[in-house]
């Protein structure tokens, strides 16, 4: 969250519906709502409340982003695989926040690199399946879409698509995002704190404890700019984004709102929103709904994807080239990473464009220098102590699993975990090889 107040520069959008230039093109992993009077009835309301974020925000975002492009920063993208309704409390949210401060300390600290942080918080209440419905004892129901769609329960009413759930989506996202935007400027936030929020946690886990070590340094180096007279400002909030992957176009397209001071569309919904693997077809209608707003926008490129495609899609979603428009997020499997991964960078640095390349290593991916920056880390992480991922410091074995599994979807990794990889990137980002020239450009991909 920008300390930047969007009013002052008159980019507070106007409200109301704008047209949806995606209506009528194949929208995939869209649900069947049983009843569009009411979809039209809801998303009517969702149209006249106000926006979630401000474009003056979201123009804030893309000028961090382009200096993620530029090797300049890191961006840290992460929370719940999908939030619930029950989630929406306070102290869920401050041990998400809590968790990706401080792995941005980590980073920031141990990687020497301004952290760009955005928060997979207020708007992940949607989620693509693989199969349309769930099969379980011989009965079959709708599969469970996320909150702002149906419910987890396996029973026929749970399951139904209500479009009410919209609303109340709008409604946890506006909680959720309000308590983020106090803790990252109220005070929480502050580097002061350092060991504040590692409170709760430092003496049961390996992890916890070497952050407490990091933080002891922080400490001294803060005391010792203190002495000197420096008190800068940034040490006191973080500038702090929210994100949500754009999947029901309707909600996204209700709350798409025109920007007094450029007449141009922004998604009000969160600061950054992506498109997922499975809704990124070029002539789809997610991507030209991407493609209609003036957000940065990411797009989730998994292994099946061949330079061309990524290209065509850097054409339709980037066309001008503006840096930290478009954010290429790969999840391409530990499997198939070193196959499939190098092709595409190559073949977008021969056309001479600059993304942000952000890994996606819930899916086993890994970083490789091929002339290009590693742009960030995209992951599914919960501030709580569950038992959903294997590994790390603090051993999680396969027949753990079972003790707090917990997740609404897809596995998370838990605080400890998510703090183990925030110091294996920083050493990863601090040791990576230096870039034979600014800017080098590999041979043509053949
Ligand atoms: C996700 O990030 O929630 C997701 C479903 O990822 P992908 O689009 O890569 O499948």
């Amino acid at each position: 969250m920008t300390t930047t107040a969007a009013p002052a520069s008159g980019s507070i959008p106007a409200p109301g519906p704008t047209h949806g230039s995606w209506r009528g093109l194949p929208a995939a992993q869209q649900p069947d709502w049983p009843d569009p009077a009411r979809l039209a009835a809801v998303t009517e309301e969702l149209a006249g409340l106000p926006p979630l974020v401000f474009a003056g925000e979201c123009d804030m975002l893309r000028e961090r982003l382009a200096a993620v492009a530029r090797g300049e920063a890191f961006v840290l993208q992460g929370g719940d695989c999908a939030e619930t309704f029950a989630g929406a409390t306070a102290d869920s949210v401050r041990a998400k926040l809590q968790t990706l401060l401080q792995m941005a300390v980590v980073l920031t600290y141990g990687a020497s690199v301004p952290v760009v942080k955005i928060g997979r918080v207020a708007g992940q209440f949607a989620k693509p399946r693989s199969r349309p419905a769930e099969l379980r004892d011989g009965s079959e129901l709708p599969a469970y879409r996320g909150d702002a769609v149906n419910g987890f329960e396996f029973t026929a009413q749970a399951r139904t698509p209500d479009p009410g759930r919209l609303l109340r989506a709008y409604h946890c996202s506006a909680v959720t995002l309000n308590l983020c935007r106090a803790f990252a400027t109220g005070g929480y936030a502050d580097l002061h704190q350092v060991h504040a929020w590692n409170q709760d946690f430092v003496a049961e886990s390996p992890s916890g404890q070497r952050y407490e070590r990091l933080a002891g340094e922080i400490d001294r180096a803060l005391a010792f700019m203190r002495a000197c007279g420096a008190d800068p400002e940034e040490l006191h909030a973080v500038e702090f984004y929210s994100s949500h992957e754009a999947l029901l176009l309707d909600y996204e397209q209700a709350l798409t709102r025109t920007d007094s001071r450029t007449g141009l569309p922004y998604d009000t919904s969160a600061h950054f929103v992506w498109v997922g693997e499975r809704t990124r077809a070029l002539d789809g209608a997610h991507i030209e709904f991407a493609r209609s707003v003036r957000n940065p926008v990411g797009v989730k490129v998994g292994p099946g994807a061949a330079p061309s495609d990524v290209l065509a899609l850097i054409g339709r979603l980037n066309p001008d080239g503006e840096p930290g428009r478009l954010t290429l997020i790969t999840r391409m499997g530990a499997a198939r990473v070193r196959e499939v991964l190098p092709p595409l960078i190559k073949a977008v640095i021969a056309e001479g464009i600059e993304v942000p390349w952000v890994c996606d290593p819930m899916h086993g991916n890994t970083f490789e220098d091929l002339g290009t920056h590693p742009g960030g880390i995209h992951i599914e992480f919960t501030g709580d102590n569950v038992t959903e991922c294997v590994g790390g410091s603090h051993e999680i074995a396969a027949g753990d699993l079972h003790q707090r599994y917990e997740t609404a979807c897809a596995p998370r990794l838990n605080r400890s975990q998510a703090l183990d990889l925030a110091f294996t990137v920083a050493d990863s980002y601090r040791t990576r090889p230096a870039l034979a020239s600014p800017k080098p450009i590999p041979p043509p991909v053949p």
